[in-house]
C-alpha cells in the first residue's frame, strides 16, 4: 500500500513540477519546493505520507499561481469587461456609458473587489502611444487622461497596459494565425480603424497613428467625425453607410444593394491599395461588426479591384477573422505577458 502510494506521489510531484513550468509567474519558492519535494523522493526514499503532506501543501501554493486578467474594450458607447484565468473566461459584462469616467470607476471598484486580479489590459478607441491615450474623439474625457495610473488605485499590484482597439485586433488576429511578417487587421464596424503589425510587433508610430487608415484622403467629399473630408471612414464607415443609403448595415450586408456593393467596394479598395503599396502586406484581415460578416463573393471582387490597381506583382490574403473579440482578448493578453511591443 505504502508503495503504491509512494508512486502515485512521484507521479503528481513531477507533474506538479512540469506544470508550474508552465504557468507566467510561477513564484521561485514553489518551483524549489516541488524540486526539492522531488529531489527528497529520489535521494531519501521517505515514506508516502510526507508527499501526500507535501503534495497537498504544494496544491494549496499552486492554486494561487493561477492568475487571473481583466481585459477591459472601451469603445465610444460601451465598456466590454472580461476576466479570464490562465485557460478561460470567467466573467463577461458589458456596459454601456453615460459618464465615462463615472462609469469606469463602478466597474474598477466591483471588480477589484470581486477577483485578484495581476494584469488589467485597456483596447481603446483613440491614439495610444506608450501606454497614453494621447486623443480620442469618441471619449474626449480620455485626452490625455492618466489611465494606468487612474488604475492603479483600483489595482495597486497590477501590471497595467493600454493599446488602440483596431492595434490588440490586429495584433491578436496575426499571432492566431502566426503571420510573423507584415500584417494589416482593418476594423470595420460603426467607423474603419486599422493595426499593422511587423514581424510581431505593433507599429504604434511616432505619436501613434500609424495605421490609421480610416483617416486616408480619397476622392469624395463626404464629411468624417474627425473633422476633416475625404477619409476613407466617412465613405464606408457604418454609422455613416446607414445614414447616407438609409438602410440598417444588417440589410446593406445581405448584398442585394448595388450602391453598398460598387461605392463601397470602389472607396475600400482604393484605400487598401495605397496600403499595399505602402506596405506590402502579406496579410490583410478584416474584424468588427462589417468586417466580420462580409460575404466571401465581397471579398473576392475586393481582391480583384484592389489588384487592378497595383502597379506591381504581389500576393496577400484577404480575409475575415472568426471572432473580433477572441483576437482582442488574444492581443491583450500578450500585451500583459511582453516587455516590450510597442515601436
Ligand atoms: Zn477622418
Amino acid at each position: 500500500m505504502v508503495q503504491y502510494l509512494d508512486s502515485v506521489c512521484e507521479i503528481l510531484v513531477i507533474i506538479f513540477y512540469f506544470s508550474l513550468l508552465k504557468f507566467r509567474d510561477a513564484p521561485a519558492g514553489i518551483r524549489t519546493r516541488a524540486s526539492a519535494v522531488a529531489g527528497l523522493y529520489h535521494t531519501t526514499r521517505l515514506p508516502a505520507l510526507i508527499y501526500v503532506l507535501k503534495g497537498s501543501k504544494i496544491l494549496k501554493d499552486f492554486q494561487q499561481t493561477l492568475y487571473m486578467d481583466l481585459i477591459l474594450d472601451i469603445g465610444g458607447t460601451k465598456i466590454e469587461a472580461m476576466v479570464l484565468d490562465s485557460v478561460k473566461v470567467i466573467s463577461h459584462k458589458r456596459f454601456l456609458h453615460t459618464s465615462f469616467l463615472k462609469d469606469l470607476k463602478s466597474v474598477l471598484r466591483s471588480f477589484s473587489s470581486s477577483y485578484e486580479i495581476e494584469g488589467v489590459a485597456y483596447s481603446v478607441a483613440g491614439q495610444v502611444k506608450n501606454n497614453k491615450v494621447v486623443k480620442s474623439p469618441n471619449l474626449p474625457g480620455l485626452n490625455n487622461f492618466d489611465l494606468i495610473n487612474y488604475t492603479k488605485q483600483f489595482f495597486p499590484n497590477a501590471k497595467i497596459v493600454l493599446a488602440n482597439d483596431a492595434n490588440c485586433f490586429a495584433y491578436g488576429e496575426s499571432l492566431i494565425r502566426e503571420v510573423r511578417d507584415v500584417f494589416i487587421g482593418v476594423v470595420w464596424g460603426t467607423g474603419l480603424g486599422s493595426g499593422i503589425i511587423i514581424n510581431n510587433r505593433i507599429i504604434e508610430g511616432n505619436n501613434g497613428i500609424a495605421g490609421e487608415l480610416g483617416h486616408i484622403k480619397l476622392n469624395h467629399n463626404y464629411k468624417c467625425g474627425c473633422g476633416k473630408k475625404g477619409c476613407l471612414e466617412a465613405a464606408v464607415g457604418g454609422r455613416y453607410l446607414e445614414k447616407r443609403l438609409k438602410k440598417s448595415v444588417k440589410i446593406l450586408l445581405s448584398g442585394n444593394y448595388d450602391l453598398f456593393e460598387n461605392e463601397t467596394l470602389n472607396w475600400l479598395s482604393a484605400g487598401l491599395e495605397k496600403a499595399v503599396h505602402l506596405l506590402n502586406p502579406s496579410h490583410i484581415i478584416f474584424g468588427g461588426s462589417i468586417g466580420e460578416n462580409l460575404p466571401p463573393n465581397y471579398l473576392e471582387n475586393l481582391k480583384k479591384k484592389i489588384e487592378e490597381n497595383l502597379s506591381f506583382n504581389t500576393s496577400f490574403k484577404l480575409g475575415i477573422t472568426s471572432s473580433t473579440s477572441y483576437a482582442v482578448i488574444k492581443g491583450c493578453r500578450e500585451l500583459l505577458n511582453s516587455e516590450k511591443l510597442h515601436f
